[in-house]
Parts: structure tokens; sequence; C-alpha cells
């Protein structure tokens, strides 16, 4: 087997005030992705314990202020046309792409070379659980056809990236959902630490990296979910964020290469994944991303893929999941074990 999921075990002893302060030996474990060598660690009893920490959300709250913007809201279709910034004509001579009720427009502070900001529908507001496949594959197509329109008369613009922010937590600053849209002629530092990755796998194996993956996660049959047409969902064996999927398009190398049933696929199962985060971990906040390689280059090493995670529930005094050791020092921990969660998204596939 040429995918390694390396894992060390150790244990750690406290003496416990909650049995008397007798020795509680705990079991953790430290995993590295099998890729990029990314370390993160697990405590196997956090699992269920979590559940007592994670605060719900506060569903007045969102209403509150839900209803408080919808009149002002910038992404509305009232306001949409008025306030948005238009790309000078050279970038886009429309000003702004647009495709039914998805919209896509610059950024009002540019980051990257085109920093843009797709607008999913004419909703004020979607519950975790209201992505369709149909309102996110609309968006997605739009934001698509925008990257091709670009591309076409900047081709050195070939890195794009786009995700979403969902609520404050997620670092989103209005709740009408929108996606983030990023082009450069550099790429993407993670992204681009995948495909070195991919591409030594190759060299070495003479085999690509996302098919042993998904081939080797099928047999194993632990984090493996299942399709969406084209699309291989299963929880990370050594994830970036809580509770996460990766969602692999085993065949398609970048946005470009995306078909109409490669898009349901992604759609669908981000749709269930959604669902799944709302009803059965109650998490209503998250963050997801498309990754592709260059735009228009297809790659023998380099796989296009989905990764979606949730973040804290939105309420008054919600604890944020960033601290200091993934700000200071790129190591993370999680209460959910991947096995846990693949066992439990299953129910939805
Ligand atoms: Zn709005």
């Amino acid at each position: 087997m040429t995918v390694e999921f390396k894992k060390i075990r150790n244990t750690a002893s406290i003496l416990n005030p909650m049995n008397a302060f007798q020795e509680d030996r705990q079991s953790t474990e430290i995993r590295f992705d099998p890729l990029t060598g990314v370390k993160r660690l697990f405590n196997a009893g956090l699992t269920e314990k979590a559940k007592m920490f994670y605060q719900p959300a506060d569903e007045n709250l969102i209403e509150m202020i839900v209803n408080k913007t919808k009149e002002t809201c910038i992404f509305c279709p009232q306001n949409l046309e008025k306030v948005t910034p238009k790309f000078p004509p050279d970038i886009l001579p429309e000003g702004r792409f647009r495709k039914g009720d998805s919209w896509v427009f610059p950024n009002l502070f540019q980051i990257y070379e085109v920093t843009a900001i797709g607008i999913i529908g004419k909703d004020h507001f979607l519950k975790t659980d209201e992505f369709s496949p149909e309102i996110l594959k609309n968006c997605f197509s739009t934001i698509i056809d925008f990257l091709q329109a670009v591309h076409s008369r900047r081709p050195e613009y070939k890195y794009a990236i786009f995700g979403m922010n969902y609520l404050p937590p997620a670092a989103s600053s209005q709740v009408h959902p929108h996606i983030q849209i990023y082009m450069s002629r550099d790429p993407f530092t993670y992204v681009d630490c995948m495909m070195r990755e991919s591409n030594a796998y190759l060299e070495r194996n003479a085999k690509n990296f996302w098919q042993d993956l998904i081939e080797t996660e099928k047999k194993l049959g632990e984090r493996y979910v299942g399709s969406t047409g084209n699309v291989e969902w299963m929880a990370s064996f050594s994830p970036m964020a809580n509770n996460e999927f990766i969602g692999i398009l085993p065949e398609k190398s970048n946005y470009f290469e995306y078909n109409d049933k490669d898009l349901d696929g992604i759609t669908e199962g981000l749709s269930k994944v959604f669902s799944f985060y709302k009803k059965d971990l109650r998490m209503g906040s998250f963050n997801y991303i498309l990754y592709s390689g260059p735009l228009g280059e297809k790659s023998n090493s380099f796989r296009s893929s989905v990764r979606v995670a949730t973040r804290p529930n939105f309420n008054g005094n919600y604890i944020s999941d960033i601290h200091l050791a993934p700000l200071f020092y790129m190591e993370d921990w999680f209460a959910n074990v991947p096995e846990y969660l693949a066992g439990r998204l299953r129910d939805y596939f």
C-alpha cells in the first residue's frame, strides 16, 4: 500500500478529581496527512464528551440580525446594482457577471489580482440545511463561467479558488449567502503544497495519489462515506478543521474540466453534509472550499477536491475554535474522530 496513514499512539495520565483523584490514563493519537504530512491530534475520549462543550446556535439572535439587515443589505436585489463595485472593462467589459439570480462582482477591497464576491441567490438568508444542490449549482457554474471570462483576457491569472464563510464564526460579515472568489498569477500556498506533493507521489510510485487515496479508503471502509455522481466523499484522516470531509473528483484537476455531472456531484454532496451538520451534529456554521489546479492545464498528478468543515455555533458568547496552536504553531486537535464522523454521515448518502 503506497498511501500511508501514519498514526502514533500515546498515553498521558492525570489524577482525576471526578474520580477521587484516581489515576486516569488517557489515550491520545497523533496523525499525519498522507499527502502533506499535516499533523493533527485526537483524544478518542472527547468524542462524546465534546457535545457538553458545544454551545447551541442562538436562532433568535440570527433571526434578529437577518431581519435587521434585510432592508439595507448590499447583496439583496433592491440594492445590489446600485452599491456593488464593477470590474474595469479590460477585466470584464460587462462590469458584473450574472446568471439568473447569481452574480459575481469585485470585492470593494482587492487582495489578489482578482478578489470577487459571488452571490448565491436573491434570498437574504438561507439556513444551514436550505442550500439545495440547484441553488449551489447555479452559483458555482456562474463562478466558473466568470473565471473563464476573466481567464480568456488574462491567461496569466491561472490560479483560482472559491469557497464560503457561513455566519460570523466562519468569518462572514454579511448574512446574505455569498462566496469568496480569488484569482492570482501565483499558486495559493496550500494548493501549491498539495500540487508539489502530488507530483512527488507520482514520480515515486508511478500512480496518482488521489486515485490511490480513494481506492485505499474504499478498501479500508473506515472513513469512506460514499459518492455523489463523479465525486467520492470521505472524512479526512488528519483534518485541517472540525468535522471535516473531503470530496474528490478522481478524473478532474481544475475547474475548467468540470462538466454538468461534476457540479451535480459536488453540490449534492455538500448539501448532504450541511443537512448532517444541522440534524446530526447540530452545528450551524461552516466553511467550504473548492480546490483547483492551474486553470485549463490538465495535470496527471493533482486532482480537484472540495473541503468542508464546521465552525462554532453563532450565539452571544461563542468560543472561537482558532486557538494558539493552529494560529502560532500550525497544529490542532479535534473532538470527533474521522471514523466516527464517516459512520454518521453515511446515513445521509
Ligand atoms: Zn441580502
